[in-house]
């Protein structure tokens, strides 16, 4: 039986729809649908191209990774392909789980065959015969459409020892995550696939040259790999004309809070946060807006016309992220939402090192003294938090504890939390 609809709803302002223009439209469950609505396209362009005009495509059209980090697609792709060791191995990172981002599951559930031929795209590209799609354990509508799509397309010679007919082997083995947030750190993943704990590895060495299994590995998000299909499609030129110079085609962008219309939104990059607002429906006194998730920072309402790009947010003194956009209006006690997000950090952190250990539990205890004090009574934890958040900025071995008080600090600074 199939599990239990779910209540994310796919919607967009836009028109011309990219990345999810066949959801709620195409048959998740049928191979044959999928092919109908332009399915496979990409793929066959990609045999006529060959993987190095594939990397010289995607490279082109300025494809950066959608999972938060923005790290050149074909950058990656081609120090994969051009490590001597072998085997190579692709990794779909699935294990959506940034506190406010479920752009990936609506993709998983609504285009799952897209997904497939993407990763397909990326293997022979990068010289990998075995893909892992490491999927959020939460997502069980997602696992069973994955399975049921990836079963098909074996039988249908679209996964396996001849892909096509076009000489090329491939094939997908998807692994659950179990809970841990950190399992979706890249390094993570790959011991949680080794079958060791979901600890993260000191970089570098990147992955590209020492990942899964120590040889060299493509770790690609969800959102990054769909993109690559209309970049073949299209061609990387007009690909590349939606968006800005430096963030190009569009973003998934997930709106939640106190808004009228919560959801998915597909926008051009360049759209303004005002613009998103405007769609989603915005609150009528809004206090503020956490751009990129957790690891963030907030946006204030007199910052609205802050446009969505990489070199945007980032100017704006906070991140594009992984596309949360979460919104709060005056009524929400800010230092209960910060105290929540250091909650969330300090049960998350794996533990492995000091500063992030020890740092996500002072942090929190910091919260819990500022909830009910301000001014001169606040001095001493805000000069507290600043030092410990300084320490794990400084000296954590992963992005975990690097960012944990990126949000806390922006809301000091910005909102004047705690004033
Ligand atoms: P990172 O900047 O360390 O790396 C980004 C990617 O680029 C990685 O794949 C890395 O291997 C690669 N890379 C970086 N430098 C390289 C080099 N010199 N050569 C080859 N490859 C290189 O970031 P990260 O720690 O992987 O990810 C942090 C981001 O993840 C944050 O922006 C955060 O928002 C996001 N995140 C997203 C989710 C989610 O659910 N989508 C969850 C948690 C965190
Ligand atoms: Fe683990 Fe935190 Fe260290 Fe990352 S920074 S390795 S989550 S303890």
């Amino acid at each position: 039986a199939e599990p239990p609809a779910v209540a994310a709803v796919p919607q967009s302002g836009a028109d011309g729809l990219v990345l999810l223009r066949r959801v709620g439209v195409v048959d998740p469950g049928s191979l044959d649908d999928y092919r109908a609505h332009g399915g496979y396209a990409a793929l066959r362009r990609a045999f006529a191209l060959g993987p190095a005009g594939v990397i010289r495509e995607v490279t082109e059209a300025g494809l950066v990774g959608r999972g938060g980090a923005a790290f050149p697609t074909g950058r990656k792709w081609s120090a994969t392909a051009q490590q001597p060791d072998h085997p190579h191995y692709l990794v779909c990172n699935a294990d959506e789980s940034e506190p406010g981002t479920f752009k990936d599951r609506v993709l998983l559930e609504g285009d799952p065959y897209a997904l497939i031929e993407a990763m397909t795209v990326a293997g022979y590209a990068t010289g990998a015969h075995r893909g892992y799609l490491y999927l959020r354990g939460e997502y069980p509508r997602a696992l069973h459409r994955l399975r049921t799509a990836i079963d098909q397309a074996r039988a249908r010679g679209f996964l396996g020892e001849d892909v096509m007919g076009q000489g090329f082997a491939f094939d997908i083995e998807i692994r659950r995550g179990a809970g841990a947030y950190i399992c979706g750190e890249e390094t993570a993943i790959f011991n949680s696939i080794e079958g060791r704990r979901g600890e993260p590895r000191s970089k570098p060495p990147f992955p590209v040259e020492k990942g899964l299994f120590g040889k060299p590995t493509a770790v690609n998000n969800v959102e990054t790999l769909v993109n690559v299909l209309p970049i073949l499609i299209e061609g990387a030129q007009a690909y590349a004309r939606t968006g800005t110079d430096t963030s190009t085609g569009t973003k998934l962008f997930c709106v939640s809070g106190t808004v009228a219309r919560p959801g998915v939104y597909e926008l051009p990059f360049g759209a303004t946060l005002r613009e998103l607002l405007e769609l989603a429906g915005p609150p009528e006194t809004l206090r503020a807006v956490l751009l990129g998730g957790a690891a963030g920072g907030f946006v204030r309402p007199d910052e609205l016309d802050v446009p969505l790009t990489f070199e945007g947010t980032r100017a704006a003194g906070t991140t594009l992220g992984s596309g949360v956009v979460l919104v709060l209006d005056d009524g929400v006690e800010l230092p209960r939402v910060l105290l929540r997000i250091a909650e969330f950090f300090r049960d998350e952190s794996c533990g492995q090192c000091v500063p992030c250990r020890v740092g996500t539990v002072r942090q929190e205890e910091a919260l819990h003294r500022l909830k009910d004090r301000t001014g001169a009574a606040a001095a001493g934890d805000i000069a507290l938090l600043r030092e410990v958040g300084q320490a794990m900025r400084d000296a954590s071995i992963c992005g975990l504890g690097q960012t944990a008080w990126n949000a806390v600090e922006s809301a000091i600074d910005r909102l004047g939390a705690f004033k």
